[in-house]
């Protein structure tokens, strides 16, 4: 009967050797190190000098932080070979006086084997984690309130204090589906001003991303300016300038009646992907064109109100209709075609400006 030929003991495991004088012989691990993180004390996010992380200290434990510890193990711990599984065991975040722990300890099981024809071998270690307090700079840039990057709303209409709440609140959901690498929302500050709203932001990709969505939907004018950040005292010179995203949104909302390009006379569809769409009185179609020649156009509002008319008959040809107007009962001849929908007899709204009838125009 064979037997270990460094202990002598039967149970054999490889090579004249039992498992515990093998493991003496060819040893996993050849040195094991202290691993050290950092941990924010105030949002208790961990990262490492030269990243962050999506982890928290509350969620040490969970497979997602422990699979991120093994990784850092593996990097700095030294093996004669390369283990083929590594799994935490036990893991927890020693104890302290003052509720702020330096340390987490655990014990990790290694698994390898030193050569195809080995069985694969399994040891547990000790491990420990330093921690080092700091705030991560995310928690000191809203500390410091430095910003990177912002939006600023701006309208030339006069907006209700509940308006700009809702466009903060979409700023912020918009944000949140453009989170920062470690996975927060890259806005921390949104500033109530009486034109518009400025959103604070960390970085300026999330911001122009942001930005470019809220134009389009309220059919806003977009430009990037910078502004001045500031001078670096120890290099007197000037900090790089802070990208600016700046939203104009237009004058007008659907529905309103206006004039454009010297009296044409338009009613407003909707402001959407830059471009505006309108029904044309004049050439009774609707139109849609770039934002930027609609500002170019000169639109103004038609200051005008709806009156209530009666169609009183339609021509003999029916090409004129004869309407009269309900408050003054002065008579007017229109094109039918603007009262094609309306019988004699019947009431309507309308606006008479240059001959022409303005209705409500409701696009099919
Ligand atoms: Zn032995
Ligand atoms: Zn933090």
């Amino acid at each position: 009967m064979s037997r270990c030929i460094v202990c002598g003991s039967s149970e054999l495991f490889f090579d004249h050797h039992c498992k515990q004088c093998y493991l003496k012989n060819y040893p996993i691990l050849k040195q094991k190190k202290d691993l050290g993180v950092f941990a924010c004390s105030i949002c208790e996010l961990i990262f490492l000098k030269s990243r962050l992380t999506t982890h928290y200290i509350a969620d040490i434990g969970k497979n997602s932080v422990n699979t991120f510890f093994l990784s850092l193990l593996r990097q700095s711990w030294d093996f004669h070979y390369r283990p083929k599984n590594l799994h935490i065991k036990e893991i927890a975040i020693d104890p302290n006086e003052n509720g702020y722990s330096s340390m987490i300890s655990g014990i990790v099981d290694i698994s390898a084997s030193p050569d195809a024809f080995v069985p694969l071998l399994t040891i547990s270690e000790e491990f420990r984690i330093h921690i080092e307090w700091q705030e991560c700079l995310e928690c000191r840039n809203r500390l410091t309130g430095s910003y990177n990057s912002k939006i600023q709303i701006r309208t030339p209409k006069k907006v209700e204090i509940k308006q700009l709440e809702k466009w903060a609140e979409e700023i912020e959901s918009l944000s949140q589906m453009h989170p920062l690498a470690d996975g927060k929302n890259p806005l921390f500050k949104v500033d109530f001003l009486k034109s518009g709203i400025d959103a604070l932001f960390q970085t300026y990709p999330p911001a122009t991303s942001v930005g470019k969505i809220f134009a389009k939907k309220y059919g806003g004018i977009i430009s990037v300016t910078t502004e001045f950040a500031g001078f670096d005292k120890s290099r007197s010179r000037e900090y790089p300038r802070k990208p600016v995203v700046l939203i104009t949104l237009p004058e007008f909302n659907s529905g309103d009646i206006i004039t454009i390009n010297n009296h044409n006379p338009i009613q407003i569809r909707s402001f959407k992907e830059s471009k505006v769409e309108f029904w044309d009185y004049r050439d009774k179609v609707w139109k849609k064109i770039p934002l930027k020649s609609f500002l170019a156009s000169d639109p103004k509002f038609l200051d005008r109100e709806f009156q209530q008319f009666q169609l009183v008959n339609f021509e003999q040809d029916r090409k004129m209709a004869q309407i009269m107007n309900m408050d003054t009962f002065d008579t007017h001849y229109i094109d039918s075609k603007e009262v094609s929908d309306v019988s004699e007899g019947e009431t309507f709204q309308g606006i008479l400006f240059d001959g022409m009838l303005l209705r409500k125009q409701e696009k099919a």
